[in-house]
């Protein structure tokens, strides 16, 4: 953005000269500085396509995966941001409802996306970790899926106990898979930790330090992350009332995300609430603009991110106006594809062009053969009703045997 700011003042400035000297319209000068040519492509379009640019080793780059609200739409997921590092590390700070397909956009391998932070264990926080655990293992990830995620008043309230019935949820997903690819992804590696630990490190590797901090959400066991590494700061408030912890702790972040819910007039007028109801969802199991901006002026990030509302052209407006009133530094309103670039030296701010038709990437490693020792049977039931095709299926065997000098023939005959 900050860019294009300035090449427009650019372009406002040599187009004042040119009037003022009546100078012709061709402007050399212009088009070397601009980059623009007739035949050669535009230098910087100042839009992001993922998994086209590089990563500094010193730069962070963070993707707006999710923004919205737990009723996911086609514009907003729920809650997810991706942060990458220069190091090659790839974190994902919550995994709401929806937010799948905007990690997916970024053509990522699997292989990469192995560490998920879940700030609080509502489905618009987590609700596509299943998608994502299972859908990434089909879709190649060969190491365990790494998940953080804080305990709560009882153990059944935490992310342990959470995690262990979601294996069991999707005990049939896993079974058909059983014997049948090489499924080492489908392991889960949680880490659950203290919701009342106050700046306490739960990840320290490769240079990479992650701490938690509590968040007023809901009930006990909500929280927020806040990632040092090479000298940046990056905060992730998940859901939470402002808070004390908050205020001290993100202090100096270059970049701090922070709930910023929907104006309780706004909830009452587009959303049908009551007006009570507005109030305290608006204000007090959330946090309204207003209150966000208050934060922001006690934390006073390099950059400031909003989200967790339906950001449309007639909503920002009267988010910002609120949010002005109690804090005037740098922010974004974010929206999904949102796309951060991070340096000591500057913040840039983009949204990602984003390929509609782009597939998964395959496996970056070496698979294990399948163990056909470890398939569970159908029963002669379910086998007895099969129609085998064999005039269909044995060309289709006889093309890859051709193709790849194997000799393999249907399981089903
Ligand atoms: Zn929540
Ligand atoms: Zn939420």
């Amino acid at each position: 953005m900050r860019r294009g700011f300035l090449l427009i003042l650019f372009g406002a400035l040599a187009g004042y000269l040119i009037a003022q000297s009546g100078a012709n319209f061709e402007t050399p000068a212009l088009a070397q500085a601009s980059g623009f040519s007739p035949v050669k492509p535009v230098a910087d379009r100042d839009v992001y396509s993922p998994g086209t640019e590089a990563l500094a080793p010193d730069e962070m780059r963070i993707v707006a995966c999710g923004t919205g609200m737990p009723s996911v739409r086609p514009k907003q997921a729920a809650a997810c941001f991706l942060v990458e590092l220069g190091n090659g590390d790839k974190f994902l700070f919550d995994i709401g409802s929806g937010s799948h397909e905007r990690i997916a956009a970024q053509k990522i391998p699997y292989d990469y996306l192995d560490k998920v932070f879940i700030g609080h264990l509502h489905v618009d926080h987590f609700g596509d970790l299943p998608s994502f655990w299972l859908g990434g293992t089909v879709m190649n990830r060969l190491t365990p899926l790494r998940i953080w995620g804080p305990s709560g008043h009882k153990p059944e309230y935490g992310t342990k106990v959470c995690m262990e019935l979601m294996q069991k949820m999707y005990v049939w997903d896993v079974g058909t898979r059983s014997g049948v690819i090489d499924f080492r992804g489908a392991q889960l590696d949680v880490t659950e930790f203290p919701f009342d630990g106050v700046n306490k490190v739960i990840y320290d590797e490769n240079g990479v330090v992650i701490r938690s901090i509590p968040a007023i959400h809901g009930l006990d066991g909500a929280v927020s992350f806040i990632l040092e590494w090479n000298g940046l700061k990056f905060v992730y408030g998940s859901d939470t009332f402002p808070n004390k912890w908050y205020v001290e702790h993100a202090k100096g972040a270059d970049v701090a995300i922070h709930e910023c819910f929907l104006p309780a007039t706004l909830l009452v007028t587009r959303q049908g609430f009551a007006p009570l109801e507005g109030l305290s969802v608006g204000t007090q199991g959330h946090t309204s603009p207003e209150q966000f901006g208050k934060v922001m002026s006690l934390v006073k990030p390099r950059h400031a991110i909003a989200y967790h509302f339906y950001n449309d052209w007639d909503i920002a407006p009267e988010v910002m106006r609120r949010l002005r009133k109690t804090y005037d530094g740098p922010v974004a309103l974010a929206v999904d594809y949102m796309v951060w670039n991070v340096t000591k030296d500057d913040i840039r701010v983009r949204m990602s062009a984003v390929d509609e038709e782009i597939w998964p990437s395959p496996a970056l490693k070496k698979k294990n053969p399948p163990d056909f020792t470890k398939v569970i049977p159908m029963s002669d039931f379910t086998r007895s009703g099969a129609l085998p095709f064999p005039e269909v299926v044995g060309p289709i065997y006889a093309e890859i045997n051709k193709l790849y000098g194997t000799n393999y023939e249907p399981s089903i005959k």
